[in-house]
């Protein structure tokens, strides 16, 4: 096997600094309570379905990476965003549970990490 295909420049992205610190603040017992949850899910699924899917297939492999996004750096984002499944899916939140199941039915590779995923958000 050689080295893994370079991604397509178009999906190299990167958590932007203002969601990384929406993020520790939600995730920080200190800091954490519902606006600051609030604020850090709406950031988090604004840069989410702001990334356009690999050109490839179509999808955007928010956890295992395929495709050219970068599943660890954006893991706690994806992550957070799972709390969005508890919500009524309207406007964002729809287009945002609809990449996530058509990934799931796409990708054995995100199934499995999903389920990681999963775990660490009841964890949380
Ligand atoms: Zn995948």
């Amino acid at each position: 096997m050689g080295p893994a295909p370079a991604p397509a420049l178009s999906t190299v992205h990167a958590v932007p600094a203002a969601l990384r610190t929406k993020l520790a603040r939600a995730k920080a017992p200190e800091t954490a309570d519902e606006p600051s949850w609030n604020d850090a899910t709406e950031a988090a699924v604004e840069w989410i379905v702001s990334i356009k899917p690999s050109a490839e297939d179509g999808l955007g492999h928010w956890f295992c990476g395929r495709g050219g996004w970068d599943a660890e750096g954006g893991w706690d984002a994806v992550v957070f965003s799972l709390r969005l499944l508890a919500f009524k899916p309207n406007g964002m939140i729809a287009d945002w549970r609809d990449r996530l199941f058509h990934l799931l039915t796409n990708c054995p590779y995100c199934i499995e990490k999903y389920q990681t995923a999963k775990a660490e958000f009841v964890g949380e």
